[in-house]
């Protein structure tokens, strides 16, 4: 029997995935915020900066994924009540990631889109649970993921009943050292050939350098993808995880200015 793909294009036309009002697939979407959750004064202000800026939506990190067991891990549900403040006050909807297959229920009530990263791309009892829900899940290429691995992964969530699913491109592991992983832009035509799924691009984690994120985010609007995830925030030299990507205020400003320029040429030349 030939097994359903339901991630795959055929002659779907392209999904579009609601949060509030915001459609992911159809126009470009900007998610801004932290890497983590510090404190409510770090979120607040920077939730304010990124809106003022023109991002659609605020992320930041309650529960951290980090290589080590002594670095900072997230605040927890203290870091989850910051951000239903800032959305409270700010009106953008959040995304945050969720690690632990038992946290999704009460997570996404919490979260407006639950973020699968790349370190559980394949951790098959989270994408079954986040699979059950309803929640707009924005699922991260696995550092060492294939196309098909990545797409079979969003295979489990689709499959388990939820229909919302983001894929977001964050960069591969390759023998490049300069750069953190390696942004693979092909992923974003690549994606649109294969599937309906929308797919966004994460320059942040995809170079781990500050100056590289606008000129990545300028080719990933112009290689069509559906949006960005950027790490900004009001002081970027206090952050605890991820300070080298993370941008400061002006530099964000300007990118989400011109990224906005080269998206509303790309339109017109479709
Ligand atoms: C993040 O978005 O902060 C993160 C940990 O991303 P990734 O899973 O892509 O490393
Ligand atoms: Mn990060």
């Amino acid at each position: 029997m030939e097994q359903p793909q339901l991630f795959a294009r055929s002659d779907r036309p392209k999904s579009v995935v609601s949060v509030g009002s915001l459609r992911f697939g159809e126009s470009f979407i900007v998610i801004a915020g932290p890497c983590s959750v510090e404190s409510e004064r770090q979120l607040l202000d920077t939730a304010w900066m990124v809106k003022e800026a023109g991002a659609d939506a605020l992320r930041g990190g309650a529960f951290k994924p980090r290589t080590s067991p002594y670095s900072f891990q997230g605040l927890g549900l203290a870091g989850l009540k910051i951000l239903e403040k800032a959305r409270r006050e700010t009106g953008l909807p959040v995304v945050t990631e969720v690690l632990d297959p038992r946290d999704v229920p009460w997570v996404s009530e919490f979260a407006d889109v639950l973020q699968i990263g790349a370190r559980n791309i394949q951790n098959f009892s989270l994408l079954k649970e986040a699979g059950k829900g309803s929640r707009p899940v924005l699922l991260k290429r696995g550092m060492n993921s294939t196309l098909e691995e990545w797409l079979n992964s969003a295979e489990y969530i689709l499959s388990g009943g939820n229909p919302g699913v983001i894929l977001c491109e964050r960069g591969i592991r390759t023998f490049e050292v300069y750069t953190r992983n390696t942004l693979d832009i092909s992923a974003v035509p690549a994606i649109r050939e294969l599937s309906h799924l929308p797919i966004i691009v994460d320059p942040a984690h995809g170079t781990g350098r500050a100056s590289l994120i606008e000129p990545m985010s300028l080719a990933a609007a112009a290689a069509g993808s559906d949006g960005l995830l950027i790490e900004a925030q009001v002081h970027p030299e206090e952050a605890l995880s991820d300070r080298p990507q993370t941008l400061p205020p002006e530099l964000f400003r300007n990118l989400v200015r011109k990224v906005r320029a080269v998206r509303e040429c790309w339109e017109r030349l479709q």
